[in-house]
């Protein structure tokens, strides 16, 4: 677009985290550092950021009201993703997962230690985010028992509502 265009990016966070490296991350393959970009850094292309919390949007006005104040726009692309539910499944938050930052960073230190056991990945119900991740996961950790010399003292399940992992059936129209 030409210089008469403004754009800004609203997040209330800082930093945008690239979860598809998470797999990773949690069997020491990634560093947090690595796997994140300052939403700040949007600024060396021209794209402003304001770090605040949306607390409602008026298309009539063309308005965006944040904590940081009302925003006029001309065009308006609402982008706010998904958020974890972590009391929906009862002791959930007490488990360990690979969804966001936090939860990878914890388990990687689990894992680091981890020599022999089951380990369960689980989906707790349709739809969820990514539906490859818990898939790809359970080939990373695989992949990095063997690596680890361990592999044999461990049981990897994954368990899910769904009839197959997406992707690996047929097609509705048979093909
Ligand atoms: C483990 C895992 C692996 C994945 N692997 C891949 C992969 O390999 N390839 C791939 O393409 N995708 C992958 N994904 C999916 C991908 O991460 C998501 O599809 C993507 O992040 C969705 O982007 P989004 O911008 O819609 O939402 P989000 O990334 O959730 O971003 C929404 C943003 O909106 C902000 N926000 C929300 N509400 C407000 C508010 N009221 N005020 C201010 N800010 C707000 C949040 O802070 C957040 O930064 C993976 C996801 C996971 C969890």
């Amino acid at each position: 677009m030409g210089r008469d265009h403004e754009v800004t990016v609203i997040d209330r966070s800082k930093q945008a985290y690239l979860c598809g490296s998470f797999p990773l991350l949690i069997v020491g393959e990634r560093e947090s550092n690595k796997v994140r970009r300052s939403l700040g850094s949007l600024t060396r292309r021209g794209v402003r950021h304001l770090e605040a919390e949306v607390e409602s949007v008026d298309t009539s006005s063309h308005t965006v009201t944040t904590s940081a104040g009302k925003q006029e726009y001309d065009y308006l692309v609402l982008a706010s993703g998904a958020v974890y539910d972590w009391d929906a499944v009862p002791g959930a938050r007490n488990a360990y997962s690979f969804y966001n930052i936090d939860t990878a960073r914890r388990l990687r230190r689990k894992l680091a230690s981890f020599r022999n056991g089951r380990v369960i990945i689980a989906v707790a119900s349709l739809p969820y985010k990514c539906p490859p991740a818990p898939f790809e996961t359970s080939l990373v950790l695989d992949w990095a028992f063997t690596r680890s010399g361990v592999r044999r003292d461990v049981e990897i399940h994954v368990f899910t509502p769904e009839p197959m992992p997406p992707g690996s059936g047929r097609a509705p129209g048979g093909r």
